[in-house]
């Protein structure tokens, strides 16, 4: 989360995750610029360090080691993290594109996001051939291709297309590994077979000769048919053709060739070399755009070309920090120099390593523990981050320069402001951003957002009952959509879990003070998010009220309508001995996300809770009443154990849950293992009295699980126990792929403590 209070002024926009752009981080988590705010918007949440990618391909690194976790590096940083594409740029309107949500808008925007592969280039290859980047990708495949070796003894071939730095380290990697897999398992090793094509005369070819000849001479050591001369021309099923029209069958094709710039640039305006990679100035700047920056192998600096190489992306990180600051203070640029010549340490996938730089060349297995040594290095400054103090009453004002209608709002930001209606959003900045949303229109809608007036005015239909609930709390994380899309979600809970469809809703947000464009945004953000989940559930949006405040946070009331007799109502009372409890998405939400703030929380488990907490519970609880569930809830705030017993106490029943089958988000038994808890578990800890048997079960690492307030949790349901195998599998082919059976229903015992647990 942002780390101060001060208004945001500015908008930095990282496009990528790249080697630049974490340096870009680190420095401004080490020096905030008052009145900035950082903005990251990229498509992996681990992004790969790619001189430590082959080691981890030969098994001397795990995949944490050699990925940066940019979610957790941003949130160091005080920067918004959006896990998203870019796919476009609408430099006008200073707007980039995005393929999953509204677009990010920027004052300064920096692109560093690689070079693509170019599969598509070739007959086949975009189908049958693995490009090693993007990583995530390649990694699933590389994963699904050990595996193979693993469970098959026979033969197997496997060619890299390229003949550069990265095609030789990787291919010498996969051999080393899949080798050492085999003879592990007491297969044969030789039955595995390499081929590497190169389209060049030799490998390495901008290398020294001493180079080419060491790998040349390691590659035919190793038993590695090298192809030069042979470019290749196309991919199919059964293996490769090259140009020469030659075909070779083949099991696996690797392909590191070189590559260009990423498809979507072509229509941003932006000058681009003949590979497509973008053309910037000695200052990072593009030639094209004073606002847009570009760094690491997708920038091409026309003054200074070099090849594409990681040690140049990492070393342009401290340019751009400087030069993206001294663009918000209206100061002169810095120029920035590349080396021309650089130290390449090239490994052969068994702990050896090369080293090339210029015409010099030295090999040993002291240069392999060298190259661990830096790599280890570089990647600490990533991972092992340093405990921050809070600098906010000591923090300087904001630099950067504003003129004219800009410095007046910034001044009006940071002044004393008013209460009561004087503290309401400025109407022009409201409608401004409300009139971009589409609400959902509905019939039974007679004044809404359509036609606002004081008030909504909504019709019931006949033989309809009114159902109604609010919910409102603080944002939780920095993304204004996301956060939107689960404050909707959860108040939509409620209506569901009653078995009503939802019909209205009425907005109340704060939004802190700034300038009102950022204001403007926020709100646009947020409420689109919201908007996308409303809208799904056809729940019309009819009114809201939008305030300043210290934080952002949203809330709803949200009206649902339900058939007028109370038979068809999924209450919380009504739950029968012998029911089956369904449970329809994991628990542990409320503790990964204290571990995030904390900073000891893994990017992608924030991912995989952030999509659960988008998962709406609308056809689950059709399902649920389709299965004649006798109870229903969902979680919220006062975790399982709590909304059970709210359950248990009105049915008059005792409950059962099996601690082992509970269905738990992945690293939320790390993190309560590890002592974070959400600050309102405390709380919910004081309903331990009804649980029965709570000696042993305390030491349970999933018990303190049970107390965890749940954000947009899932449906929590007492099925009979003739229908609950098929409703668990409706429920999970319908999209809620962790729905568990966990516990049951019993007669009353003693009533103050109704629960029992199982191990
Ligand atoms: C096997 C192999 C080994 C290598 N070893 C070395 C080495 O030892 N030393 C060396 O100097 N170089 C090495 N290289 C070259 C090196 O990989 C690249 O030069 C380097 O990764 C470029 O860094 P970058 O910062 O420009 O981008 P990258 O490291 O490629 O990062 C790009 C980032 O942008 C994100 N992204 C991409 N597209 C989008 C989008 N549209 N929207 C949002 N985000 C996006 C990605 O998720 C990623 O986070 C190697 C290459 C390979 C293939």
């Amino acid at each position: 989360m942002q780390k101060t209070k001060q208004p945001v002024l500015r908008d930095i926009v990282l496009v990528g995750g790249g080697h630049s752009h974490v340096g870009v981080l680190r420095r401004f988590a080490m020096k905030p610029m008052p009145g900035v705010r950082l903005n990251v918007v990229c498509r992996d949440t681990h992004t790969p360090y790619s001189g430590m990618l082959p080691g981890y391909v030969a098994g001397h690194y795990d995949y944490d080691e050699v990925h940066i976790d940019l979610r957790r590096l941003a949130e160091f940083a005080g920067a918004r993290f959006y896990q998203s594409e870019a796919i476009g740029l609408e430099r006008s309107a200073h707007q980039l594109i995005c393929n999953n949500r509204p677009p990010v808008v920027y004052d300064r925007l920096s692109i560093n996001i690689g070079s693509t592969p170019k599969v598509n280039a070739h007959r086949g290859d975009a189908d049958h051939a693995v490009a090693v980047k993007p990583i995530h990708r390649f990694n699933a495949r590389w994963l699904k291709l050990l595996e193979r070796v693993r469970a098959h003894a026979g033969p197997l071939h496997i060619a890299v297309v390229g003949g550069g730095a990265g095609g030789v380290e990787l291919l010498l990697a996969m051999q080393h590994r899949l080798r050492n897999e085999r003879a592990q398992l007491g297969h044969d090793p030789d039955a595995l077979r390499f081929s590497l094509f190169t389209r060049g005369e030799t490998v390495l070819p901008t290398h020294n000769a001493a180079v080419q000849k060491r790998f040349t001479r390691t590659l035919r050591a190793r038993g590695v048919d090298l192809h030069t001369h042979s470019a290749v021309s196309a991919v199919d099923a059964q293996g490769l053709s090259t140009e020469s029209g030659q075909h070779h069958t083949v099991d696996e094709v690797i392909w590191v060739t070189r590559a260009g710039g990423a498809e979507w640039l072509q229509n941003t305006g932006l000058d681009l070399d003949v590979d497509g990679f973008i053309e910037v100035t000695d200052t990072l700047q593009t030639v094209t755009d004073p606002h847009v920056f570009a760094a690491g192998d997708i920038a091409t600096m026309v003054n200074h070309p070099r090849e594409k190489a990681g040690v140049f992306a990492v070393r342009q990180g401290r340019p751009l920090a400087q030069n993206l600051r001294r663009s918000l203070e209206d100061k002169p640029l810095r120029n920035y120099h590349p080396q021309r010549h650089w130290l390449a340490l090239i490994s052969t996938g068994n702990q050896y390593a090369v080293a090339s730089r210029g015409p010099l060349s030295a090999a040993g297995g002291w240069l392999w523990q060298y190259k661990d040594a830096i790599d280890r290095r570089f990647m600490a400054r990533f991972t092992d981050l340093p405990a921050m103090e809070d600098n906010e009453t000591k923090a300087p004002r904001a630099s950067v320069a504003l003129e004219g209608e800009e410095a007046k709002q910034a001044i009006s930001a940071v002044a004393m402001r008013c209460g009561g209606c004087g503290a309401k959003v400025g109407a022009s900045t409201l409608s401004r951003a409300l009139g971009a949303l589409r609400p959902a229109q509905r019939d039974d809608v007679l004044i809404g957002l359509h036609a606002p007036d004081d008030a909504a005015v909504v019709r019931v239909p006949p033989g309809k009952a009114m159902v109604h609930t609010v919910d409102f709390f603080r944002a939780f994380i920095d993304d204004p959509y996301v956060f939107g899309q689960i404050a909707a979600n959860h108040a939509l809970g409620d209506i569901f879990a009653m078995g009503a469809e939802a019909q209205t809703a009425t907005a109340v947000a704060t939004v802190p003070q700034g300038l009102e464009r950022k204001v403007e945004d926020t709100v646009l953000q947020m409420m689109s998010g919201a908007l996308d989940i409303l809208n799904d559930a056809d729940c019309a949006l009819v009114g809201g009220h939008t305030g300043e405040g210290q934080e952002l946070a949203l809330g709803f009331a949200i009206n649902g309508l339900i058939d007028d007799s109370i038979e068809g109502i999924m209450r919380k009372g009504g739950m029968q001995p012998g029911d089956a409890l369904i449970l329809t998405k994991p628990i542990g939400t409320g503790t990964l996300f204290a571990a995030h703030a904390q900073l000891k929380a893994r990017g992608r488990w924030i991912d995989e809770a952030l999509d659960s907490m988008r998962l709406s519970n609308r056809v689950g609880a059709s399902c649920m009443h389709a299965h004649q569930a006798s109870a229903c809830t969902d979680l919220t705030g006062f975790g399982l154990l709590g909304h059970l017993v709210e359950m248990t106490r009105p049915s008059e029943v005792d409950a059962v849950i099996d601690l082992s089958a509970l269905p738990v988000l992945r690293g939320a038994e790390d993190t309560v293992a590890a002592g974070i808890l959400s600050s309102l578990q405390p709380a919910n800890v004081r309903l331990r009295r009804a649980i029965q048997n709570p000696e042993h079960m305390v030491e349970h690492p999933r018990y303190p699980l049970l107390f965890d307030p749940q954000t947009a949790g899932g449906l929590l349901a007492s099925v009979p126990a003739a229908q609950a195998q098929a409703c668990v599998t409706a429920l999970i082919e319908q999209g809620y792929p962790q729905t568990t059976i966990i516990g049951e229903v019993k007669a009353q015992g003693d009533a103050l403590a109704p629960i029992e647990l199982r191990r």
